[in-house]
């Protein structure tokens, strides 16, 4: 390509993904190069296509920073071919963010460029935090100041005795570890030492941190609290100007706690959304993969006769979804499905049919394959009955034998998925898994258990990870831990999320 290309200088936001801007979004997701370092969400990264370049041109372990010149040079480099890059800054661009100096490198280059804004820490990390930075009697200017304008410079160039006289409040950037001096600075300037401030380290996210005293105890109070950079420090009057409920991040009910899901999150967002709306660290790792396995000839000699079915029995929500998109590929028409009674294993079973408003006549309380074939031989209904099992690979043969043997129905089987293990070091999360441990692990099927107790030798703990709790989804998950020698820690009533949630929330509000 000859055409030049486009350099986007985009605002990242200070964590939370949320916080991105749209622009931001729709600019990450359409980018043919995407140029980040650390303060950006690996989150936000996920929105790239698949062949978008990542580059990243931040520090970590073993590697020194990567030079500004070198990254300008990057930028310009690939917008000469014609590409459409994005150039992710964590907060906002302009905001203590080098912006100037890349702006001016591409003019150079005769490249053209757009910003795009983002919310800055200072501000995301008051409201995430509670702490209001202006008042109408206490203060009316807000000052951004940095603590550390150059990592390689050893002084402080903001002379902070002179903020000292300023008033309002002060949003400090990179101040951790220049605290001591800044404090000093302030306090020699003539600022009462007990003005209200406060530190907020890692804002917007999961790990968020803060502590607040007054100005003079704000070293102390920091290192007591260990909290690290990147933090905001704030000081002023206004944000100590709060009532009860200004902790509203933090004191969400799952706050700090991290839980491990084990399927993999694209079948389970809505779960991992709304443990995150209470607060929680949702972690992923994987322990089961879901293969469709078509039979063909099967499939269509049974949808040839399913007329002649007196129930169809679905054990799992995979199997429901699996058939579903099976029959509305065979028949393309709702009004194909006859008149077969359905019986489910879980509610999130029966939902499947549900929403294409089909009634379940059948669920059985506790969820079990085992408690389906009690309730389908009490109700009378199946002596002679031609019986459809739609199943996955594992645990059906109790249920087909209760169903032949004690109701005397005729059964067939059809396995529309299979379950296999996925290796759990490929996992997102498993190196962090490994690094921090969990606060609950949540198993949502015996397979996930099973899956688990195989591979347990591969996940070695640092020393002080957290051992999670064991939540299962229901008797046959917590059976299958129990056999392996795993503790039950928590246990579904019904195998649902929004019942899990709440075990959830139980437990950890003791
Ligand atoms: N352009 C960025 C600031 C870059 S300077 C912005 O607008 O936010 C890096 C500093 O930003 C860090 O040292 C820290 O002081 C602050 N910072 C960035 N993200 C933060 C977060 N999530 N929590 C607290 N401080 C943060």
């Amino acid at each position: 390509m000859s055409e030049i290309g486009k350099v986007f200088l985009v605002g990242a936001g200070p964590g939370e993904p949320k916080l991105s801007t749209l622009r931001a979004k729709e600019l990450i997701e359409q980018c043919d190069v995407l140029v980040y370092d650390n303060l950006a969400n690996p989150e936000l990264r996920k929105w790239t296509k698949a062949d978008c370049i990542e580059i990243d041109v931040g520090k970590s372990p073993g590697r020194h920073t990567v030079d500004q010149r070198d990254i300008e040079q990057t930028l310009v480099e690939h917008a000469s071919l014609g590409k459409m890059v994005v150039r992710l800054k964590g907060g906002d661009p302009f905001v203590f963010g080098r912006c100037a100096e890349e702006m001016l490198a591409l003019d150079e280059a005769g490249i053209s460029y757009e910003i795009v804004p983002g919310v800055t820490a200072a501000l995301a990390c008051a409201g995430y935090a509670g702490l209001p930075l202006s008042h109408r009697e206490c203060g009316s200017t807000i000052s951004f100041l940095t603590g550390h304008e150059d990592l390689t410079k050893e002084t402080l160039r903001v002379d902070f005795s002179k903020f000292a006289k300023v008033g309002g409040t002060l949003c400090i950037y990179m101040g951790m570890s220049k605290l001591e001096e800044i404090v000093e600075k302030l306090l020699e300037g003539g600022i009462a030492s007990e003005i209200p401030a406060a530190v907020v380290s890692n804002g917007t996210l999961p790990s968020q941190r803060k502590i607040i005293s007054s100005l003079k105890n704000l070293v102390s109070s920091t290192k007591e609290a260990g909290l690290e950079a990147p933090a905001i420090v704030f000081i002023g009057n206004a944000i100590g100007r709060t009532g009860e409920k200004a902790n509203w991040f933090e004191s969400r009910p799952l706050f700090g706690r991290s839980i491990v899901l084990t399927r993999s999150v694209g079948q389970v967002s809505t779960f991992k959304e709304k443990l995150e709306i209470l607060g929680a660290e949702v972690m992923e790792l994987p322990l089961i993969k879901i293969l469709p396995s078509e039979d063909k000839r099967l499939i269509a000699e049974i949808f040839a006769g399913i007329a002649t079915y007196e129930w169809v029995v679905f054990t799992s929500v995979n199997g429901a979804r699996e058939f579903m998109r099976l029959f509305f590929l065979a028949f393309g028409d709702i009004r194909s499905f006859g008149p077969m009674r359905l019986a489910c294993v879980g509610e999130g079973t029966a939902k499947v049919f549900r929403d294409h408003f089909l009634e379940v006549e059948l669920i059985p309380e506790i969820s079990t394959a085992e408690n389906l074939a009690k309730d389908l031989v009490a109700s009378d209904s199946l002596d002679s009955a031609n019986v459809l099992v739609v199943t996955g690979n594992r645990n059906r043969e109790v249920l087909v034998q209760m169903l032949e043997d004690v109701g005397h129905a005729i059964v067939d089987t059809l396995q529309v998925y299979e379950t296999d293990f996925e290796d759990v070091t490929n996992a997102p999360d498993f190196k962090k898994y490994c690094r921090h441990g969990a606060d609950a692990i949540i198993f949502s099927s015996s397979s996930t258990a099973l899956s688990y107790v195989e591979q347990e030798q591969d996940i070695k703990f640092d020393r002080g990870a957290r051992k999670a709790i064991h939540c299962s989804f229901g008797p046959e998950t917590s059976k299958t831990l129990r056999e392996n020698q795993l503790s039950v820690d928590l246990e579904c009533e019904h195998p649902s999320m929004d019942n899990m949630i709440q075990k959830l929330l139980e437990y950890f509000s003791r």
